[in-house]
Protein backbone atom coordinates (compact mmCIF):
# COMPACT_ATOMS: atom_id res chain seq x y z
CA UNK A 1 0.00 0.00 0.00
CA UNK A 2 1.17 3.57 -0.78
CA UNK A 3 1.39 6.13 1.59
CA UNK A 4 -1.99 8.12 -0.20
CA UNK A 5 -3.40 4.71 0.64
CA UNK A 6 -2.59 4.38 3.88
CA UNK A 7 -3.21 7.73 5.40
CA UNK A 8 -7.04 7.42 3.50
CA UNK A 9 -7.12 3.97 5.13
CA UNK A 10 -6.60 5.48 8.62
CA UNK A 11 -8.77 8.80 8.17
CA UNK A 12 -11.31 6.37 7.36
CA UNK A 13 -11.00 4.36 10.73
CA UNK A 14 -11.43 7.93 12.08
CA UNK A 15 -7.56 8.43 12.69
CA UNK A 16 -5.37 11.29 12.41
CA UNK A 17 -3.55 11.48 8.81
CA UNK A 18 -0.20 10.78 10.04
CA UNK A 19 -1.00 7.52 11.57
CA UNK A 20 -0.96 6.52 7.79
CA UNK A 21 2.96 7.04 7.84
CA UNK A 22 3.47 5.52 10.98
CA UNK A 23 2.35 2.56 9.51
CA UNK A 24 4.07 2.90 6.14
CA UNK A 25 7.50 3.24 8.13
CA UNK A 26 6.38 0.08 10.31
CA UNK A 27 5.77 -1.88 6.74
CA UNK A 28 8.06 -0.50 4.57
CA UNK A 29 10.66 0.52 6.25
CA UNK A 30 10.85 -1.95 9.17
CA UNK A 31 9.28 -4.54 7.82
CA UNK A 32 6.90 -5.42 10.14
CA UNK A 33 5.35 -8.51 10.23
CA UNK A 34 2.62 -8.14 12.72
CA UNK A 35 0.31 -4.98 13.74
CA UNK A 36 1.33 -6.12 17.42
CA UNK A 37 5.20 -4.46 16.61
CA UNK A 38 3.31 -1.21 15.83
CA UNK A 39 3.77 -0.61 19.38
CA UNK A 40 3.27 3.44 18.89
CA UNK A 41 -0.34 2.85 17.80
CA UNK A 42 -2.91 2.03 20.60
CA UNK A 43 -3.93 -1.66 21.20
CA UNK A 44 -7.49 -1.01 20.37
CA UNK A 45 -6.15 0.11 16.73
CA UNK A 46 -3.45 -2.70 16.57
CA UNK A 47 -7.11 -4.30 16.65
CA UNK A 48 -8.70 -2.89 14.75
CA UNK A 49 -6.26 -2.79 11.84
CA UNK A 50 -5.81 -6.76 12.52
CA UNK A 51 -9.53 -7.72 12.21
CA UNK A 52 -9.32 -5.80 8.51
CA UNK A 53 -6.11 -6.09 6.86
CA UNK A 54 -3.06 -8.70 6.60
CA UNK A 55 0.55 -8.05 6.33
CA UNK A 56 1.93 -10.29 3.91
CA UNK A 57 4.96 -12.51 4.55
CA UNK A 58 7.53 -14.69 3.64
CA UNK A 59 8.67 -18.28 4.39
CA UNK A 60 12.08 -19.24 4.01
CA UNK A 61 11.62 -22.72 2.68
CA UNK A 62 15.68 -23.09 1.54
CA UNK A 63 18.38 -21.36 2.55
CA UNK A 64 21.99 -22.55 0.99
CA UNK A 65 25.02 -20.22 2.13
CA UNK A 66 28.26 -20.37 -0.23
CA UNK A 67 31.21 -21.89 1.07
CA UNK A 68 32.91 -19.84 -1.89
CA UNK A 69 31.71 -16.61 -1.37
CA UNK A 70 29.02 -16.31 1.55
CA UNK A 71 26.30 -15.50 -1.40
CA UNK A 72 22.96 -16.70 0.16
CA UNK A 73 20.59 -17.78 -1.71
CA UNK A 74 16.42 -17.86 -0.76
CA UNK A 75 13.49 -20.34 -2.03
CA UNK A 76 11.18 -18.23 -0.42
CA UNK A 77 7.47 -20.05 0.22
CA UNK A 78 4.50 -17.78 -0.66
CA UNK A 79 1.41 -17.40 0.98
CA UNK A 80 -0.50 -19.04 -1.80
CA UNK A 81 2.13 -22.19 -1.28
CA UNK A 82 3.96 -20.85 -4.75
CA UNK A 83 7.79 -20.18 -4.35
CA UNK A 84 10.19 -17.58 -5.50
CA UNK A 85 13.86 -17.17 -4.89
CA UNK A 86 16.06 -14.33 -3.74
CA UNK A 87 19.94 -13.93 -3.92
CA UNK A 88 21.87 -12.14 -1.83
CA UNK A 89 25.76 -10.82 -2.88
CA UNK A 90 28.24 -9.13 -0.87
CA UNK A 91 30.57 -6.84 -2.67
CA UNK A 92 32.59 -4.31 -1.34
CA UNK A 93 30.32 -1.40 -2.18
CA UNK A 94 27.49 -3.04 -0.26
CA UNK A 95 24.63 -5.71 -0.02
CA UNK A 96 22.79 -6.13 -2.92
CA UNK A 97 19.96 -8.36 -3.78
CA UNK A 98 18.64 -9.48 -6.43
CA UNK A 99 15.05 -10.04 -6.70
CA UNK A 100 12.04 -11.89 -9.04
CA UNK A 101 9.52 -10.41 -10.34
CA UNK A 102 7.15 -13.56 -11.26
CA UNK A 103 6.66 -17.09 -10.24
CA UNK A 104 8.10 -18.43 -13.22
CA UNK A 105 8.58 -16.83 -16.62
CA UNK A 106 6.89 -16.80 -20.23
CA UNK A 107 9.50 -15.49 -21.87
CA UNK A 108 10.92 -18.90 -22.89
CA UNK A 109 14.77 -17.75 -23.58
CA UNK A 110 16.44 -21.62 -24.51
CA UNK A 111 19.31 -21.34 -21.76
CA UNK A 112 17.53 -20.12 -18.82
CA UNK A 113 16.04 -22.20 -15.93
CA UNK A 114 13.42 -19.78 -14.71
CA UNK A 115 11.40 -20.64 -18.32
CA UNK A 116 10.95 -23.90 -17.66
CA UNK A 117 7.26 -24.65 -16.60
CA UNK A 118 6.36 -21.02 -18.24
CA UNK A 119 4.70 -18.42 -15.78
CA UNK A 120 2.31 -19.20 -12.63
CA UNK A 121 1.47 -15.30 -11.67
CA UNK A 122 2.79 -12.14 -11.49
CA UNK A 123 3.86 -10.93 -8.10
CA UNK A 124 2.32 -8.28 -6.25
CA UNK A 125 4.16 -4.86 -5.22
CA UNK A 126 4.02 -6.86 -1.60
CA UNK A 127 5.39 -9.70 -2.35
CA UNK A 128 8.67 -7.62 -4.68
CA UNK A 129 8.79 -5.30 -1.27
CA UNK A 130 8.93 -8.57 0.66
CA UNK A 131 12.10 -10.29 -0.65
CA UNK A 132 14.06 -6.87 0.06
CA UNK A 133 12.71 -6.70 3.82
CA UNK A 134 13.06 -10.58 4.42
CA UNK A 135 16.32 -11.12 3.01
CA UNK A 136 17.45 -8.17 5.25
CA UNK A 137 15.77 -9.80 8.35
CA UNK A 138 17.18 -12.77 7.78
CA UNK A 139 20.40 -12.04 7.00
CA UNK A 140 20.63 -9.09 9.23
CA UNK A 141 22.89 -7.63 6.32
CA UNK A 142 21.32 -4.03 5.46
CA UNK A 143 20.36 -3.70 1.78
CA UNK A 144 22.16 -1.04 -0.44
CA UNK A 145 21.17 -2.37 -3.93
CA UNK A 146 18.29 -4.20 -5.89
CA UNK A 147 18.61 -5.84 -8.84
CA UNK A 148 15.80 -7.03 -10.70
CA UNK A 149 17.04 -9.67 -12.60
CA UNK A 150 15.79 -12.70 -10.58
CA UNK A 151 12.88 -15.22 -11.81
CA UNK A 152 10.53 -13.51 -14.47
CA UNK A 153 10.10 -10.52 -16.83
CA UNK A 154 9.83 -7.33 -14.65
CA UNK A 155 8.43 -5.58 -17.70
CA UNK A 156 5.73 -8.12 -18.30
CA UNK A 157 4.61 -7.04 -14.86
CA UNK A 158 5.35 -3.61 -15.06
CA UNK A 159 2.59 -1.65 -13.09
CA UNK A 160 2.94 -3.43 -10.07
CA UNK A 161 7.19 -3.19 -10.19
CA UNK A 162 6.66 0.40 -10.76
CA UNK A 163 4.89 0.59 -7.53
CA UNK A 164 7.26 -1.68 -5.92
CA UNK A 165 10.13 0.84 -7.07
CA UNK A 166 8.03 4.04 -5.71
CA UNK A 167 7.63 2.12 -2.27
CA UNK A 168 11.60 0.80 -1.91
CA UNK A 169 12.48 4.52 -2.78
CA UNK A 170 10.29 6.51 -0.64
CA UNK A 171 11.83 8.32 2.58
CA UNK A 172 9.87 6.98 4.78
CA UNK A 173 10.86 3.29 3.28
CA UNK A 174 13.93 1.53 3.03
CA UNK A 175 14.72 4.83 0.96
CA UNK A 176 16.87 2.94 -1.65
CA UNK A 177 17.91 5.40 -4.16
CA UNK A 178 17.18 4.78 -7.59
CA UNK A 179 20.93 4.82 -8.78
CA UNK A 180 20.91 1.62 -6.52
CA UNK A 181 18.58 -0.37 -8.37
CA UNK A 182 18.94 -2.00 -11.67
CA UNK A 183 15.99 -3.26 -14.04
CA UNK A 184 16.57 -5.81 -16.14
CA UNK A 185 14.39 -6.64 -19.20
CA UNK A 186 14.44 -9.18 -22.06
CA UNK A 187 13.57 -6.65 -24.38
CA UNK A 188 9.63 -5.71 -24.01
CA UNK A 189 9.63 -2.51 -26.15
CA UNK A 190 6.20 -1.36 -24.46
CA UNK A 191 8.29 -1.35 -21.43
CA UNK A 192 11.50 0.33 -22.37
CA UNK A 193 9.23 3.20 -23.35
CA UNK A 194 6.95 3.44 -20.56
CA UNK A 195 10.55 3.32 -18.47
CA UNK A 196 11.90 5.98 -20.56
CA UNK A 197 9.20 8.53 -20.34
CA UNK A 198 9.37 7.76 -16.42
CA UNK A 199 12.97 9.24 -16.74
CA UNK A 200 13.72 6.97 -13.50
CA UNK A 201 17.35 7.09 -12.44
CA UNK A 202 17.88 3.28 -12.28
CA UNK A 203 20.30 1.64 -14.35
CA UNK A 204 18.27 -0.14 -17.32
CA UNK A 205 20.27 -3.74 -18.11
CA UNK A 206 19.27 -5.56 -21.21
CA UNK A 207 19.40 -8.87 -22.16
CA UNK A 208 20.87 -9.06 -25.56
CA UNK A 209 22.61 -12.49 -25.81
CA UNK A 210 22.77 -12.42 -29.93
CA UNK A 211 23.20 -8.97 -32.27
CA UNK A 212 21.34 -10.85 -35.00
CA UNK A 213 17.64 -11.38 -35.76
CA UNK A 214 18.54 -15.21 -36.76
CA UNK A 215 20.41 -16.16 -33.30
CA UNK A 216 18.42 -14.21 -31.24
CA UNK A 217 15.13 -15.32 -32.36
CA UNK A 218 16.85 -18.86 -32.04
CA UNK A 219 17.53 -18.90 -28.11
CA UNK A 220 15.19 -15.83 -27.12
CA UNK A 221 11.78 -16.48 -28.86
CA UNK A 222 10.94 -12.67 -27.58
CA UNK A 223 12.95 -11.33 -30.71
CA UNK A 224 10.26 -12.46 -33.13
CA UNK A 225 7.90 -9.74 -31.67
CA UNK A 226 10.71 -7.25 -31.34
CA UNK A 227 13.54 -7.62 -33.54
CA UNK A 228 16.52 -6.56 -33.11
CA UNK A 229 16.35 -3.21 -35.04
CA UNK A 230 13.47 -2.20 -32.81
CA UNK A 231 15.18 -2.88 -29.65
CA UNK A 232 18.20 -0.89 -30.47
CA UNK A 233 16.14 1.60 -31.93
CA UNK A 234 14.27 2.02 -28.47
CA UNK A 235 17.33 1.81 -26.66
CA UNK A 236 18.77 4.81 -28.29
CA UNK A 237 15.71 6.56 -27.80
CA UNK A 238 15.67 5.86 -24.14
CA UNK A 239 19.39 6.87 -23.63
CA UNK A 240 18.42 9.74 -25.26
CA UNK A 241 15.60 10.85 -23.08
CA UNK A 242 17.30 9.15 -19.79
CA UNK A 243 21.26 10.18 -20.65
CA UNK A 244 21.26 6.88 -18.78
CA UNK A 245 24.18 4.54 -20.08
CA UNK A 246 22.55 1.24 -21.02
CA UNK A 247 24.18 -2.02 -19.70
CA UNK A 248 23.93 -4.83 -22.37
CA UNK A 249 24.09 -8.52 -20.48
CA UNK A 250 25.45 -11.16 -23.04
CA UNK A 251 25.55 -14.59 -21.92
CA UNK A 252 28.62 -16.58 -23.40
CA UNK A 253 27.59 -19.29 -25.58
CA UNK A 254 29.85 -21.78 -26.97
CA UNK A 255 29.56 -21.35 -31.33
CA UNK A 256 26.45 -19.16 -30.61
CA UNK A 257 26.82 -16.10 -30.00
CA UNK A 258 30.53 -15.96 -28.91
CA UNK A 259 31.97 -15.50 -33.31
CA UNK A 260 33.99 -11.81 -33.87
CA UNK A 261 31.59 -10.99 -36.60
CA UNK A 262 29.01 -10.67 -34.07
CA UNK A 263 31.31 -8.22 -31.39
CA UNK A 264 31.52 -6.42 -34.58
CA UNK A 265 27.35 -6.09 -35.30
CA UNK A 266 27.11 -5.17 -31.51
CA UNK A 267 29.57 -2.20 -31.55
CA UNK A 268 27.93 -1.52 -34.98
CA UNK A 269 24.50 -1.27 -33.16
CA UNK A 270 26.34 0.50 -30.22
CA UNK A 271 27.41 3.58 -31.91
CA UNK A 272 25.87 6.84 -31.09
CA UNK A 273 25.42 5.64 -27.51
CA UNK A 274 27.67 4.84 -24.75
CA UNK A 275 26.30 1.11 -24.00
CA UNK A 276 28.14 -0.99 -21.81
CA UNK A 277 28.53 -5.01 -22.24
CA UNK A 278 28.53 -7.71 -19.37
CA UNK A 279 29.12 -10.76 -20.73
CA UNK A 280 28.20 -13.28 -18.28
CA UNK A 281 29.99 -16.50 -18.08
CA UNK A 282 26.98 -18.86 -19.46
CA UNK A 283 25.69 -21.12 -16.23
CA UNK A 284 24.74 -24.48 -17.51
CA UNK A 285 21.33 -25.10 -17.12
CA UNK A 286 20.58 -29.11 -17.14
CA UNK A 287 17.48 -28.38 -19.65
CA UNK A 288 19.67 -27.22 -22.18
CA UNK A 289 21.96 -28.44 -24.84
CA UNK A 290 23.75 -25.16 -24.76
CA UNK A 291 27.34 -25.35 -23.14
CA UNK A 292 29.75 -22.40 -22.13
CA UNK A 293 31.83 -20.76 -25.07
CA UNK A 294 35.56 -20.87 -24.50
CA UNK A 295 36.17 -17.27 -25.97
CA UNK A 296 35.16 -14.67 -23.44
CA UNK A 297 38.49 -13.01 -23.90
CA UNK A 298 38.52 -12.97 -27.39
CA UNK A 299 35.40 -11.91 -27.63
CA UNK A 300 36.02 -8.82 -25.37
CA UNK A 301 38.52 -7.81 -26.79
CA UNK A 302 37.54 -7.68 -29.88
CA UNK A 303 34.53 -5.23 -28.99
CA UNK A 304 37.23 -3.50 -26.64
CA UNK A 305 38.87 -3.30 -30.13
CA UNK A 306 35.64 -1.00 -31.65
CA UNK A 307 35.87 0.78 -28.13
CA UNK A 308 32.82 -0.83 -26.38
CA UNK A 309 33.22 -1.51 -22.66
CA UNK A 310 32.73 -4.92 -21.82
CA UNK A 311 33.33 -6.36 -18.32
CA UNK A 312 32.63 -10.24 -17.24
CA UNK A 313 30.29 -10.55 -14.76
CA UNK A 314 32.30 -12.40 -11.61
CA UNK A 315 30.26 -15.11 -10.94
CA UNK A 316 29.15 -15.92 -7.16
CA UNK A 317 27.69 -18.82 -5.99
CA UNK A 318 28.38 -21.09 -8.53
CA UNK A 319 28.23 -23.93 -5.92
CA UNK A 320 24.56 -23.25 -4.33
CA UNK A 321 22.13 -23.28 -7.85
CA UNK A 322 22.20 -18.99 -7.75
CA UNK A 323 21.71 -18.47 -11.30
CA UNK A 324 18.27 -17.86 -12.25
CA UNK A 325 15.53 -20.12 -11.52
CA UNK A 326 18.21 -23.59 -10.45
CA UNK A 327 16.81 -23.76 -6.76
CA UNK A 328 13.35 -23.61 -7.78
CA UNK A 329 13.78 -25.89 -10.54
CA UNK A 330 15.11 -28.29 -8.03
CA UNK A 331 12.59 -27.83 -5.61
CA UNK A 332 9.76 -28.37 -8.13
CA UNK A 333 11.50 -31.75 -8.86
CA UNK A 334 11.73 -32.56 -4.77
CA UNK A 335 7.84 -32.04 -4.52
CA UNK A 336 8.75 -28.98 -2.53
CA UNK A 337 5.67 -26.35 -4.46
CA UNK A 338 2.53 -27.20 -4.16
CA UNK A 339 0.99 -25.76 -6.72
CA UNK A 340 3.10 -27.50 -9.98
N1 LIG B 1 13.68 -11.48 -17.65
C1 LIG B 1 14.71 -10.50 -17.38
C2 LIG B 1 15.26 -10.71 -16.01
C3 LIG B 1 16.13 -11.94 -15.84
S1 LIG B 1 17.69 -11.32 -15.50
C4 LIG B 1 15.76 -10.56 -18.47
O1 LIG B 1 15.64 -11.41 -19.34
O2 LIG B 1 16.63 -9.71 -18.51
C5 LIG B 1 18.72 -12.58 -15.54
C6 LIG B 1 19.83 -12.48 -16.56
O3 LIG B 1 20.49 -13.74 -16.58
C7 LIG B 1 19.30 -12.25 -17.96
O4 LIG B 1 20.19 -11.49 -18.71
C8 LIG B 1 19.25 -13.67 -18.48
O5 LIG B 1 19.22 -13.69 -19.88
C9 LIG B 1 20.50 -14.25 -17.89
N2 LIG B 1 20.52 -15.71 -17.84
C10 LIG B 1 19.50 -16.57 -17.78
N3 LIG B 1 19.93 -17.84 -17.78
C11 LIG B 1 21.28 -17.78 -17.84
C12 LIG B 1 22.30 -18.77 -17.88
N4 LIG B 1 22.02 -20.07 -17.88
N5 LIG B 1 23.58 -18.33 -17.92
C13 LIG B 1 23.88 -17.01 -17.92
N6 LIG B 1 22.96 -16.05 -17.88
C14 LIG B 1 21.67 -16.42 -17.86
Amino acid sequence: MTLEWLTRAMQELGQPAFRGRQVFSWLHGRGAVSFDEMTDLSKALREQLEERYYINTLRVARRQVSRLDGTVKYLWELMDGNCIESVLMQYHHGNTVCISSQVGCRMGCAFCASTVGGKVRDLRPSELIDQVLFTQRDSGKPISNIVLMGIGEPMDNLDNVLRFLALVNHRDGLDIGMRHISLSTCGLIPGIRRLAELKLQLTLSVSLHAPDNETRSRIMPVNRAYDVEQLFAACHEYFRQTGRRISFEYAMIDGVNDHDWQADLIAEKLRGMPGHVNMIPLNDVRESPLKPSRRIRQFQQRLESHGVTATVRRSLGGDIDASCGQLRRKAMEDGGEKQL
